[in-house]
């Protein structure tokens, strides 16, 4: 990591702390910003986390988010005023700075040192301080080790290394995706070492649906899925109208779109869903297809090499569409074998 040892002398001394994190924070950006948060408290900084948006129900049992402040129009002026006076903010599980909505002004006009704390890839040059690694499995992580490394691995108590643990395991799928590594296992034992119990943090994220949504899931699997074999894509397009009519809140689309790569031989799985002020898309990609690249190319997006985001303004329809017209630039490799195991 660079610059620890500058940032643990600027931390010597009390600060007025802002955390803030991306557009609909799941739980490694809110999870990492509570750890963080709780963190920082205990050193004796003034800190607040601020969210860009709200963030689902299933995430409320963190310890901590009572204190979030949820940015608005009941708190523009705080969070402006709170921005404005922050010594340093640390900047979550994003590194795109329009991740933030109108944050993104706030925090790149104050004079505060920002502190990067991401594992996406391609990250834009806005901090002073960085500690970014592609190859984490979760900001959750990177988190662990900056305490750990600042010498402070007897502050992580039962509380923040939950938060800490909801974000390495739905980062990682739960300890299943591609970005599933070493530094992933020896994380989860140090924070089951704190007294994590992953049988409780799984049921909070996992067992808390509404009817509603297990009904939205069962309508989008039986009437939703298309299929394109050419391509060895499966994908989601949600309009406004089905949103509503599921009384869809929000994180209720969150994982659908595992259900598309979770079916044999498909490689490229979307989620295109009409949130009325844009269009958003999910994406997820399995061996070495880059739905990171795709998204930056064509959705305005980003993300990791198997798991990305991006936006449209076009209407459903057409972003449909352009989704489909673009998988012809990708058929060859979409087409490509899995890879097998061998011996080595
Ligand atoms: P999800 O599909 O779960 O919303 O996001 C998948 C991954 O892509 C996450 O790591 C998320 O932070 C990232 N991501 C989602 N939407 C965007 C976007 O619009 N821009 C960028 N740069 N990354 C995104
Ligand atoms: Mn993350």
């Amino acid at each position: 990591m660079q610059d620890l040892r500058s940032l643990k002398e600027v931390l010597k001394t009390p600060r007025r702390i802002v955390i803030t994190t991306h557009h609909k924070p799941d739980a490694d950006a809110l999870g990492s910003s509570l750890g963080l948060f709780r963190y920082l408290v205990k050193k004796g900084h003034e800190v607040k986390v601020i969210t860009p948006s709200d963030y689902p129900d299933f995430l409320d049992w963190m310890d901590g988010n009572g204190d979030v402040m949820i940015y608005g129009d009941q708190s523009k002026d705080e969070a402006a005023s709170l921005v404005g006076a922050a010594e340093l903010i640390f900047c979550l599980d994003f590194s795109s700075l329009e991740r933030i909505n109108e944050l993104e002004e706030l925090v790149a006009n104050s004079e505060a040192e920002k502190v990067l704390i991401d594992h996406h890839q391609e990250p834009e040059d806005f901090a002073q301080y960085k500690f970014w690694d592609p190859n984490s499995p979760a900001t959750a992580a990177l988190v662990y080790h900056f305490i750990v490394d600042l010498g402070d691995e007897s502050l992580i108590d039962r509380a923040i290394a939950s938060c800490l643990y909801a974000g390495l395991m739905t980062d990682t799928g739960n300890f299943k995706n591609t970005n599933t590594n070493k530094d992933a296992f020896l994380v989860a034992a140090g924070l089951v070492d704190k007294g994590v119990n992953p049988g409780d943090i799984g049921r909070y994220i996992y067992d808390s649906n509404t009817i509603d949504r297990i009904k939205f899931l069962g309508y989008a699997l039986s009437k939703k899925l298309v299929i394109l074999p050419d391509f060895n894509t499966a994908y989601f397009a949600i309009t406004a109208e089905e949103l509503e009519r599921f009384n869809s809140q929000t994180g209720d689309t969150e994982g659908l779109v595992n259900y598309a790569l979770s079916i044999k031989g498909i490689k490229l799985a979307a989620l295109i869903v009409d949130r009325t002020e844009m269009i958003k898309i999910s994406f997820r990609s399995v061996s070495d297809f880059s739905v990171n690249e795709l998204a930056r190319k064509h959705f305005e997006g980003g993300g990791h090499k198997n798991a990305a985001g991006g936006k449209s303004d076009l209407p459903l329809e057409e972003a449909v569409a352009k989704f489909e017209s673009i998988l012809n630039e990708y058929k060859e490799e979409l087409n490509k074998d899995y890879q097998t195991i061998t011996q080595s």
